[in-house]
């Protein structure tokens, strides 16, 4: 394939994620324009707000969808896929896929193959998005502008290829996400027809219920690349600068214990102390009690013992 023809193949793997991949240069990391128009595209999106305006049921929409998405990629996404903390059915394995891959992140394979490799390498130099050796900013987003990122190293979820359920969305990473906003449009003109007192329509819930929503829930999520291993308290002397952060915690659901997490990465819940809000280990509490998961992995006893003697020595605070 010529040089000339490179951007086709990129244009195509906005919708089939396993276009061409042997082309690829997986080592380059230099920033893709054509790969990126789509992320790019989004944020612009963004500015119809001028246009649309505002109401409160868009608004609550919004902060809604953040909320439920939020908790499906550091419920599903990142402690089920990439961690295996707990169990699940299949179907509902996949419904969760299904919520998680409509933040746009990715399919499920290809976040977990990349989590899995930042806890094998945190902050070292192959860890691709450690603030560390690339900075905030290449931590926050440039890794995933380039094609070093874009790749499912499959050999590093081998425990998932074998549902192709998982494959699918994976390979078609893009679809979810696009119904998902043609629903959300589709609802808004819907409520237009039928409840003219909320004062939405199609454009509106748009942007706010789709657009806005799913760039705030990216940023969020990526935070705890660049920021949670630069600011907070480290509570263990792990091998990575990983940090225990509230604010994080807080717009995360939880994420932001990542020196926690980072110490034990194998437990359902990254809070350790009842004074350490996690969210969405509350969620997936609930959930077990419905019966909807099980078996979810506690912080062992003598790494809480750890925490204790540590807490207790360093006089750490949260
Ligand atoms: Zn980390
Ligand atoms: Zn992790």
């Amino acid at each position: 394939m010529t040089q000339h023809h490179q951007w086709l193949h990129h244009v195509l793997r906005w919708f089939d994620a396993d276009a061409n991949t042997t082309h690829l240069d997986s080592t380059s990391r230099r920033f893709n324009p054509v790969r990126v128009l789509p992320f790019i595209g989004i944020h612009l999106a963004c500015l119809g707000v001028l246009y649309v305006g505002i109401s409160p049921f868009a608004l609550a929409f919004s902060g809604g969808f953040f909320l439920i998405r939020m908790f499906a990629i550091t419920g599903f996404y990142h402690r089920y896929f990439a961690h295996k903390t707990f169990k699940t059915s299949r179907l509902w394995q996949f419904l969760f896929a299904v919520l998680a891959a409509s933040a746009g992140q990715r399919g499920p394979l290809w976040w977990a193959a990349h989590h899995r490799h930042h806890h094998q390498h945190s902050d070292q130099s192959a860890d691709i998005h450690s603030p560390h050796h690339g900075g905030f900013w290449w931590a926050h987003l440039g890794w995933f502008t380039c094609d070093a990122g874009f790749v499912t190293d499959e050999k590093r979820v081998r425990d998932w290829l074998k549902f192709p359920e998982l494959r699918f969305l994976n390979r078609f990473d893009s679809l979810v996400p696009v119904l998902a906003a043609i629903a959300i449009y589709g609802l808004g003109e819907t409520l237009c027809v039928l409840a003219p007192s909320l004062q939405t329509d199609g454009p509106q819930l748009l942007v706010w219920g789709f657009m806005i929503s799913t760039v705030v829930l990216f940023h969020a999520t990526v935070s705890i690349n660049s920021l949670a291993h630069v600011w907070g308290r480290r509570r263990f002397n792990t091998d990575d600068n990983s940090r225990n952060n509230l604010l994080l915690a807080l717009i995360t659901l939880g994420e932001g214990w990542h020196n926690n997490h980072h110490r034990w990465p194998l437990s359902a819940r990254q809070g350790f102390r009842w004074y350490e809000v996690d969210l969405t280990y509350y969620g997936l509490w609930l959930l077990s009690k419905l019966g909807v998961i099980w078996e979810l992995k506690p912080v062992p006893q003598h790494i809480m013992e750890e925490a204790l003697a540590l807490d207790k020595g360093r006089r750490y605070q949260p």
